[in-house]
């Protein structure tokens, strides 16, 4: 076998708790004076930066490797060890396919040198990557072990973020903020809504913890979390007391979560009352609008606050915009356009079908990578981390598949507009509201430019689908 000209020389630092961890520079020494001694000639160095080979994390330099040995640039691989190079049984198959079919054999590691030409250096190096892939899961079993013992002694958790009323440490007390979430919770346990203690310290121009704006999922976090009562919780549980000092007490704590849960067994959702609920826009901020009714009066507003974030500066009457939209998407029904979008829109669905495959695919992962974490097989950061990709995938096709709509949703009403009109006021508003979203993609309604009076249909502005 010839001397490698054009070698490279892989190496990956990974996070290691136990400070064992193999630093880069130390990697690239070793594999230097390996090619030294063997008088290969290295063309390039690889480095990754990653947490875990197993987070599913992309490795940049790795895949930049592998596609110079596709390109049959690369001649040899040298790595200190093969947990560097994979950590998964399926990686190295596939590592070796291609180096398979570029006519790469030589792969040497510091520790041992494998020959993938031949069915002894392929075994080893099975083995090796079995082996590797058992080690980290070994490791993520290790975290979590290490993760429970902090909580059980108290510790704070890991996480970037600074909680609220308390320092970077997570330890020592922000006394301005503990002094602060003391007043909130003084008033919410005297029955102040935490939409307006929300309101308030926006106003106080009291920024979080991130320094952001207020909402009322914020505030409502603080509230319930045991850590403000000097708990320690862990995987959502009260483990035991914390390292830090409290700042209310555990019994205003239960004081309050009793009001927090009558809050919510209050608030329960209303069935819809409103045909054009999430379908108006506000021809000022471009935000939507909420409906909001006063008494007697049913209306839709542009809501600001902490919450809704608008301008607050439209108002609408909601029958009349109603009677105008439902008219206008019934005569739309029957134009002789609506016939060819329906004609058209058939010729969509196939691409319909494969979104819902697809989508379909992806929640089986989902499920699956749901069970291998049940099973121990991976850990919570590595199920997070697969689960990213995937999520926004599923998110980006339920976009692609509500831009399709399906043609289901129009068969039927298609050139039905007159029939429709006359059963209209018999339909319930569910009924209503699925055919005006069929046609309708959102409306914008412009401010009145005269403060009451008639409803002048030239503040709406619709956005048709099709
Ligand atoms: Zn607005």
């Amino acid at each position: 076998m010839t001397e490698p000209r054009n070698a490279a020389i892989y190496a990956r630092i990974s996070s290691d708790p136990t400070g064992q961890a193999l630093g880069i520079s130390r990697q690239l020494e070793d594999c230097r004076r390996l090619a030294h001694e063997r008088g290969w000639t290295v063309a390039e160095e690889y480095v990754d930066n990653d947490i875990s080979a197993y987070s599913g994390k992309s490795r940049p330099a790795y895949h930049r490797m592998v596609s110079d040995i596709q390109a049959g640039a690369r001649d040899a691989v040298i790595v200190y060890n093969l947990d560097r190079l994979t950590r998964r049984p399926v990686e190295l198959e596939q590592f070796v396919e291609v180096c398979e079919g570029a006519g790469l054999r030589q792969l040497a590691t510091v520790t041992a040198d494998v020959d993938l030409g031949n069915d002894d250096g392929l075994f080893m190096a099975r083995i090796f990557a079995a082996f590797a892939a058992k080690e980290s899961g070994r490791k993520s079993e290790r975290l979590r072990r290490k993760a429970r013992q902090n909580a059980e002694a108290g510790k704070p958790g890991g996480g970037p973020n600074r909680p609220f009323g308390y320092e970077a440490d997570k330890i020592t007390v922000n006394p301005v903020e503990a002094e602060l979430i003391q007043q909130i919770v003084r008033r919410v346990l005297a029955g102040e809504s935490i939409r307006s203690i929300a309101t308030w310290l926006d106003a106080e121009r009291i920024p979080t913890s991130a320094g952001a704006e207020w909402r009322t999922s914020t505030v409502r976090m603080i509230l319930k979390s045991p850590r403000i009562a000097g708990l320690r919780s862990h995987l959502g549980e009260v483990v035991g007391p914390a390292i830090w000092d409290p700042i209310i007490t555990v019994e205003q704590r239960q004081q309050l979560l009793n009001v927090l849960a009558a809050k919510i067994a209050t608030g329960r959702r209303t069935p819809r009352s409103y045909l054009l609920s999430g379908m108006l826009r506000c021809g000022k901020c471009g935000g939507r609008l909420f409906s909001s009714p006063r008494e007697f009066e049913r209306r839709y507003v542009c809501l600001s606050g902490p919450d809704h974030r608008g301008c607050g500066g439209v108002t609408v009457t909601a029958p009349p915009v109603e009677e105008w939209i439902a008219a206008a998407v019934l005569y739309r029904l029957d134009t002789p356009q609506m016939g060819d979008t329906l004609t058209g829109r058939l010729a969509n669905d196939a691409r319909h079908s494969e979104l819902l495959e697809q989508l379909d695919r992806d929640q089986a992962k989902l499920t699956e990578l749901a069970e291998m974490w049940a099973d121990g097989e991976i850990s919570r950061a590595e199920w997070k981390a697969a689960r990213e990709p995937l999520d926004h995938r599923i998110k980006t096709t339920d976009r692609q598949l509500s831009q399709i709509t399906g043609t289901t949703a129009l068969e039927g009403i298609v050139g039905h507009g007159q029939e429709l009109r006359e059963r209209w006021d018999e339909m319930n508003l569910e009924r209503q509201a699925a055919i005006v979203a069929a046609v309708l993609d959102h409306a914008v309604i412009n401010p009145a430019v005269v403060k009451g009076g008639k409803f002048n249909p030239n503040r709406i502005v619709p956005v048709w689908n099709l």
